[in-house]
């Protein structure tokens, strides 16, 4: 499936998920009355759904979506399900409220409506503490391990409530609907839980050695097993720009962290990580011996140039996010592309601004101007200096109708991106020609 085919399917999907069931009920209004509380309950379950399925890992979807992308409808479906479960909740207590609050006291009420407080619960918390992670300063692991338990919590209080009260699987398009759903479901999270992990080991990918790039900087490669290298055109078949969640152990499924494939996309079997050690995990990556052990489970993402046909590229790039740019430019150069492209970079000193070497090579094989630019002045610095905004960027782009030809891929922490993104808007670059890539996903 193509791309754009992927991006229409899923796009669709999700546009279905609560109008299905919602044409279901309306159908069989001959026999009863549309309830709002059945309604509200219903959609809620399908978004539910949905809202676990974008963050399944399946490729067609980081693919076809990209991870922003993904990232963005799964918030925005949590608080969907957050606000539909809320309102269900309201609409039945409101129905009689001196008898019906009963229904929500977890000590007497039926087993059915124990589990829909229970789930409810799990999901106020569940929403608050995505709301408030960076607030309350909560660990990335640790969150990701109460997001995950809260999760879980939500769909098994969810489904035994639906099975137990019988409101929504009472007649015969609303029960094939609800086994559709969940068999999905399980049949997702059996593909990203079970047969992932299983398949990540074939296959193996080992250190094959760890270079600095910096103080704070490693580049990590990567030799694929001989059976891969037979069987692919290039170590795990990715497009340049493209990442992978990479973790030490096969079945340590809740320690994999993301990382760009710096390499270009050829086909010798190696793949590099360029990582910048900020924390636990990205000091041990700049540890590992020749020999370790890593599993993949990748490539994900629609941030490459494989997906466009500009006349010409502008890579901006903050800091290590720099990485899916050298992937393209690498690509790019093996490819003999001919085409002008221009890449800045931008970093708080000379040694945030990797692969200065390299990038004077890259400029030999390939059309292909470097502006190296720090955020703040530095002794002996003679480059431009000051954040990349839209003075900056009319002083490096060619004229107003050129910009409109090519395609911008921005890359670094959010705040780069967000503030890159907006320069171009203000010297009019159009939007579908901005591509985004942010190195953080809370
Ligand atoms: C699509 C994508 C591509 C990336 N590519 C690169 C790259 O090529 N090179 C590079 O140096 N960095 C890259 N990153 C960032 C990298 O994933 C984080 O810096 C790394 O996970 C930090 O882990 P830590 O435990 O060492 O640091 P910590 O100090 O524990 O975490 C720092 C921050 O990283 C994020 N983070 C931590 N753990 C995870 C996790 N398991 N999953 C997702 N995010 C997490 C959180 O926002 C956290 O606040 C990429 C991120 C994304 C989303």
């Amino acid at each position: 499936m193509t791309r754009s085919a992927a991006h229409a399917a899923w796009v669709t999907a999700f546009v279905a998920l609560p109008l299905v069931p919602l044409a279901l009920l309306f159908g069989t209004g001959e026999e009863r009355e549309l309830e709002l509380k059945v309604a509200l309950g219903l959609v809620a379950v399908s978004a539910l759904v949905g809202t676990i399925v974008v963050t399944s890992r399946l490729r067609s979807l980081t693919s076809g979506l990209g991870m922003e992308q993904v990232l963005v409808v799964h918030r925005y479906l949590g608080l969907v399900v957050l606000g539909l479960v809320l309102a269900h909740t309201a609409v039945v207590v409101l129905a009689n409220p001196s008898r019906n609050i009963a229904l929500l006291d977890l000590a007497h009420a039926k087993p059915g409506m124990r589990a829909a407080t229970i789930a409810t619960i799990a999901l106020v918390v569940l929403g608050l503490t995505a709301l408030l992670r960076r607030w309350l300063q909560l660990p990335y692991q640790l969150w990701r391990i109460a997001h995950l338990i809260l999760a879980a919590t939500t769909v098994a209080g969810s489904a035994l409530h639906v099975l137990l009260l019988n409101h929504l699987v009472r007649d015969d398009g609303m029960r094939i609907w609800f086994a559709a759903i969940v068999g999905s479901l399980i049949v997702v999270l059996v593909l990203r839980w079970c047969l992932r992990p299983l398949l990540a080991g074939r296959p193996g990918y080992r250190v094959q050695e760890v270079r600095p790039e910096s103080d704070t900087v490693s580049t990590l490669v990567l030799t694929a097993s001989r059976w891969r290298r037979r069987s692919h055109r290039d170590a795990l078949g990715f497009a340049p720009g493209q990442f992978a969640w990479l973790r030490l152990r096969r079945w340590s499924l809740l320690t994999d962290h993301p990382f760009t494939i710096a390499s270009g996309a050829r086909a010798d079997g190696t793949l590099e990580f360029t990582v910048r050690h900020l924390g636990d995990y990205t000091r041990t990556l700049g540890r590992l011996s020749p020999g370790t052990r890593v599993y993949l489970d990748g490539p994900h993402g629609s941030f490459s140039v494989d997906h466009t046909r500009a006349t010409g590229l502008v890579l901006l790039a903050g800091g290590v996010g720099i990485t899916p740019m050298m992937s393209m430019l690498r690509t790019l150069a093996d490819r003999g592309d001919r085409r002008p492209h221009r890449l800045l970079i931008s970093g708080r000193s000379p040694d945030d601004l990797l692969f200065i070497d390299e990038l004077e090579d890259l400029q030999a094989r390939l059309h292909l101007t470097v502006v190296p630019t720090l955020t703040q002045p530095h002794p002996g610095w003679t480059g431009a200096t000051g954040r990349i905004d839209a003075a900056m960027l009319a002083t490096v782009l060619p004229g107003s109708f050129r910009r409109d030809q090519l395609d911008y891929f921005l890359c670094g922490s959010s705040p780069f991106v967000n503030g890159v993104s907006t320069a171009l808007d203000e010297i009019g670059i159009p939007r579908q020609r901005i591509h985004t890539e942010q190195f953080d996903m809370a």
